[in-house]
């Protein structure tokens, strides 16, 4: 079977990362997030600035910054979710030409739940899972379930950079749901369900092809 080749779009929040990570098991894909990716290196200097100045202000990093980490992880892999990507139309055109994209998948969800999700949101300081406070509390309070290392919340969960975040896909990620909305392959998700309903949503557009 040809492995799928997947974008996940959705507004900070949405549960991209979370629902990335099931369809990368589901289907043995390679899980493509520029946002790890970028934190990684977040102190890389170039002639652009560091990724971290970016993100510490909830803007987008530079095209040609985030192009070059996708195309390398592109080539890698025989089968991907891009999770994170593309987040303008300029990048929805990059990739355009450096693969062909079968399923488009977007998660849509309201911007009062997108707060409450981004605000209690934490994350594995060492192997990245990540958790909610309310909506998916670890078992041992402010440790990972995974590895027992701190629970941390990321620099950009706070109130002033996600609202920043929220304008900005507004103004720059919107555009890209118009460039996929009449493709084959596009599909729009109901986002605001629990993450097991969502992942059922997700599983039955590939059982019905
Ligand atoms: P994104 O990658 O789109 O920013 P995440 O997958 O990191 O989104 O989810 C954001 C936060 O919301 C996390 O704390 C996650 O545990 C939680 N979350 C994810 N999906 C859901 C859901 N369907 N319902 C409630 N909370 C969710
Ligand atoms: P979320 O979906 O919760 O906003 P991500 O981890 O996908 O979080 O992204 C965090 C930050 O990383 C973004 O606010 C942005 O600064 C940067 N980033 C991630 N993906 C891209 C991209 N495709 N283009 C530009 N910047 C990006
Ligand atoms: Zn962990």
């Amino acid at each position: 079977m040809k492995l799928p080749k997947i974008v996940l779009l959705g507004p900070p929040g949405a549960g991209k990362g979370t629902q990335g990570s099931l369809i990368s098991e589901y289907f043995g894909i390679a899980h493509i997030t520029t946002g790890n990716a970028l934190r990684i290196n977040r102190d890389l200097e170039t002639e652009l600035g560091t990724p971290g100045s970016f993100i510490d202000r909830g803007e987008l990093v530079p095209d040609s910054i985030v192009n070059e980490i996708v195309e390398v992880e592109i080539k890698k892999a025989s089968g991907f979710v891009l999770d994170g990507y593309p987040r303008n139309r300029k990048q929805a055109e990059y990739l355009s030409t450096i693969s062909e994209i079968d399923k488009i998948i977007y998660l849509d969800v309201a911007s009062e739940e997108l707060i409450k999700r981004l605000s209690g949101r934490r994350v594995c300081s060492s192997c990245g899972e990540n958790y909610h406070i309310e909506f998916r509390p670890p078992k041992k309070n402010g440790k990972c379930d995974l590895c027992s290392s701190e629970l941390v919340q990321r620099s950009d969960d706070q109130e002033e950079t996600i609202l920043n975040r929220l304008r900005v896909f507004s103004e720059h990620t919107e555009p890209v749901l118009e460039y996929y909305i009449n493709r084959e392959g596009f599909v729009r998700i109901e986002g605001r369900d629990n993450p097991e309903d969502v992942w059922e949503s997700i599983r039955k557009i590939f059982e019905e092809g």
